[in-house]
């Protein structure tokens, strides 16, 4: 029997090991979802909507497990409590506007005629998971698409093996009907073969974009609609009238929090020439204020990074870019944990430039670019310059402006002022390689529904 691993960034140890499911074991948990799903969808928007906020809340209650258990599994520090926050935030958002979102578009309710365009739970929504945000990106999808009346099937990451488990039991324990919404532990290849055989209406993928192409590949042919949500490449554009400090702050937590694990953390940096020089030393100084290390320990406030195969990707793309002429900034020996492993040292680069993978692809670790920019022009189309689109931070004074180069900004979200952040009543979406669809907002419950249109006619004359 297959098994699937988490090895724990903390000391490379197994920390957990569950047996994947062969393909007829994983078509039964289709069938009972889909068997469960036409109960599931009569029930009162309300009903689903309170169970669904039953089991965010009895997750809470699991804190004191749930939070050490992350930190062995993908190295995120204690002292950060788990993903509560953004969690409950998104679950009471979407509970929040569900009627609304979910409500019939009349167009006439006449003597005569009854039109109407009503909003249609999908079925089986298959939800594929990442380890950087376990709880809150799975949580994006799982709490509308239950809410709209559709029957889940959750495959997390093996890095953070336990937390679909985790998620099943709280939800289970508060009440949702078991085969309501399912965990599985699946390799790739069954992931694959579940959805070509078109076991699925809808499956939302947060993850790489290799693993996105994938997914496009195994849904070929079968009509089965996707959410891809991938990978991202960040900037952030510091104009001559920011406030430094707040740009520093939130620029360099956005690149480095998490061990720079982040979708939408802060990867590359343009500063306005009149700032440039204090924005790089103050944006030394400040992550050199992080204490690195053992992620159960409560004064530590970075983390390892989730598995020592991602920081070998970090320390290979750094060491490239000052091959090319980079100059690294964080004096190493301020964190002697470094240990070449999965334990890395946070770092600024200055000195880069796109011909860099450093500046180009994802980095995803504690390591972020700072370049120097002249104008607009020039930072638009460095930002521009990337294969990928999540979000943009931009630091000025002037919201016009700011709106005026968003527009021209080729990125799912544009921040004025803030960055690293996902605001559930907006739509959360990507362009080019970042992927396609939407979560959360009015928009996300569309897309984990289907338009049905009503035309009924009550005279026949
Ligand atoms: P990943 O390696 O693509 O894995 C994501 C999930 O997909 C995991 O459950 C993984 O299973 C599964 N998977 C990957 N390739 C697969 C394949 N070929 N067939 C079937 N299943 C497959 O990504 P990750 O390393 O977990 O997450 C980091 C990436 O996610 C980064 O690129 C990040 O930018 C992106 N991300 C994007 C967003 C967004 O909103 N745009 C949010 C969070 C993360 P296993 O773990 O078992 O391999």
């Amino acid at each position: 029997m297959a098994m699937i691993q988490c090895i724990s960034p903390v000391d490379g140890s197994v920390y957990a090991e569950r047996a994947a499911l062969s393909f007829d074991a994983a078509k039964d948990v289709v069938a009972r979802a889909r068997k469960a799903q036409k109960a599931w969808a009569k029930r009162p928007l309300e009903e689903r909507v309170q169970l669904v906020l039953k089991g965010a809340a009895r997750l809470n209650e699991m804190s004191d497990v749930v939070v050490p258990e992350l930190a062995w599994q993908m190295g995120r520090p204690i002292k950060y409590g788990g993903e509560y926050k953004g969690f409950n935030e998104r679950s009471n958002y979407v509970a929040s506007i569900a009627a609304d979102a979910l409500a019939p578009v009349v167009i006439e309710e006449s003597d005569r005629f009854e039109r109407r365009i009503e909003r249609e739970a999908h079925g089986v929504v298959f939800v594929v998971a990442p380890w950087n945000y376990p709880y809150m990106t799975a949580i994006n999808t799982i709490a509308p698409a239950l809410m709209a009346g559709n029957t889940v099937v959750l495959k997390h990451a093996s890095q953070t093996l336990l937390v679909g488990e985790r998620l099943v039991q709280a939800f289970i324990e508060a009440g949702v009907p078991e085969d309501v919404f399912q965990n599985v532990f699946l390799d790739h290849q069954t992931t694959s073969a579940l959805i070509a055989a078109g076991s699925f209406n809808f499956v939302n993928f947060t993850g790489s974009v290799e693993g996105g192409r994938s997914m496009e590949r195994a849904a070929a042919g079968t009509f089965t609609g996707l959410g891809l949500e991938l990978g991202g490449k960040d900037p952030g554009y510091v104009m001559e009238d920011a406030d430094l400090e707040a740009a520093v702050d939130t620029l360099m937590d956005g690149a480095t929090y998490n061990s720079g694990q982040c979708c939408c953390g802060i990867e590359r940096i343009y500063v306005h020439e009149s700032l440039y020089d204090a924005f790089v030393e103050k944006s030394v100084a400040w992550v050199s204020n992080y204490k690195l290390g053992n992620p159960l320990d409560p004064e530590t406030s970075l983390g390892p990074m989730a598995n020592k195969r991602f920081a070998k990707v970090v320390r290979e793309q750094i060491a490239d870019a000052v091959s090319k002429g980079a100059k690294a900034l964080v004096d190493p020996k301020l964190f002697p944990q470094d240990d070449g492993g999965a334990y890395l040292a946070p770092q600024v680069l200055v000195d880069v430039d796109h011909s860099m993978a450093f500046m180009r692809e994802e980095t995803f670790g504690p390591a972020v670019g700072i370049m120097k920019v002249k104008s607009d022009e020039e930072a638009l189309a460095l930002m521009n310059d990337s294969q990928y689109g999540l979000t943009a931070s931009l630091w000025t004074k002037d919201a016009e402006r700011a709106a005026r180069l968003g527009r021209e900004i080729e990125t799912g979200t544009v921040f004025m002022n803030r960055a690293d952040y996902l605001d559930p009543a907006l739509c959360w979406t990507g362009v080019k390689e970042t992927g396609r669809g939407g979560s959360l907002s009015i928009i996300g419950f569309q897309n984990l529904t289907r338009p049905k249109s009503f035309h009924l006619k009550k005279v026949t004359a």
